[in-house]
């Protein structure tokens, strides 16, 4: 016996061009439209961070969280390069407390903390109080005598945000070759999120003084190769690199981001940025494409005083943009 059952599927395509209304805007997930974030971070201020890895950021275009202790010999020794030259080639620096020597108590913690914030705030402009990132020091045991409620209490009056865990992203501690390293950038791609590694100091070779060497030193050459792997990522549009702190207030802005439109026509659009988060400490540019009437070519985007001027392109605009009222013209 055979049974035939014959089904015919009728389809109705009703076909109707979504057209996207000029002003229509998304807010990218990351700045630049990038799949993803990547963050380095450089702990304990240790001269390699300004004898090779500033440079090697600085000649690709690139920045990473440097944790300073100001109060740790090191520093001290080398405290003009800390304080008139590294943070101009475009590091962001983090607080690692004053002297990496441990808490006794929720006072000591409060001089180790807060001075080191004191010391940031002295040594790089900007608004006061702002958001830094914090690394609590890695010590021996015994040396840090306040809990989680106390640390969070004094990082909140500090207004730090403390930054991911080091387990699993620790340069040589837990990765040794630039494949390794690279693979948590690919990692960070494949997911959309963010992925972040930590290195010790870089190691020093002479004619430089060897003196000074951080104990889990990743050789110059793997330090080299992740820098030239994450470059080529952020050319490609993958990666967006940047510092902890920015990272953390393009999320914080993005979460509740929200974009009216507050007048579009066939010369100008204009629309309203806003975001739940305190403007004092989340400021960062968000990434906004627009879509734009098909005929426009060169545009100006507007903030206040300032202008940048921008192409579009398969009748989109993609720029940054602070919370607040954009201004967006066709023409030059
Ligand atoms: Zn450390």
């Amino acid at each position: 016996m055979t049974k035939f059952v014959f089904a015919f599927i009728v389809s109705i395509l009703f076909v109707s061009p979504l057209y996207a209304a000029a002003g229509d805007t998304r807010v990218a997930k990351w700045q630049n439209d990038a799949k993803a974030v990547f963050l380095l971070m450089v702990d304990d201020s240790m001269p390699s961070a300004f004898e090779i890895g500033a440079p090697e950021l600085q000649k690709r275009g690139m920045t990473a969280t440097f944790y300073i202790c100001p109060g740790k010999g090191e520093y001290k020794v080398f405290h003009d390069k800390w304080e008139n030259e590294v943070w101009r080639t475009g590091v962001v620096y983090g607080n690692h407390t004053l002297t990496h020597g441990g808490v006794r108590s929720v006072e000591h913690a409060r001089q180790e903390i807060g001075q080191t914030t004191d010391a940031i705030y002295k040594i790089v402009p900007g608004k006061q109080p702002r958001l830094l990132s914090y690394a609590q020091p890695g010590v021996g045991p015994g040396q840090w005598k306040i809990n989680k409620e106390q640390e969070a209490a004094i990082l909140k009056e500090n207004h730090l945000i403390d930054r991911p865990t080091f387990a699993g992203h620790g340069a040589v501690y837990h990765w040794q070759t630039a494949e390794q390293m690279l693979a948590l950038a690919d990692k960070a791609i494949a997911s959309g999120g963010m992925e972040y590694l930590i290195i010790h100091g870089i190691e020093r070779r002479k004619p430089m003084n060897t003196s000074f060497q951080d104990f889990w030193a990743l050789n110059q050459d793997i330090y080299r190769a992740v820098l030239d792997g994450l470059k080529d990522r952020r050319d490609r549009g993958d990666l967006w690199i940047t510092d902890h702190i920015s990272y953390h207030q393009y999320l914080t802005e993005r979460q509740t981001a929200k974009v009216q439109v507050l007048q579009a026509d066939e010369k100008s659009i204009r629309l309203k940025l806003t975001s739940d988060a305190d403007p004092q400490f989340y400021d960062h540019a968000l990434t906004l494409v627009t879509e734009v009437p098909g005929d426009w070519k060169a545009c100006q985007v507007a903030q206040g005083e300032q202008k940048a001027s921008v192409t579009a392109s398969d009748g989109k605009i993609q720029f940054d943009a602070a919370p607040g009222e954009v201004q967006i013209t066709n023409g030059q």
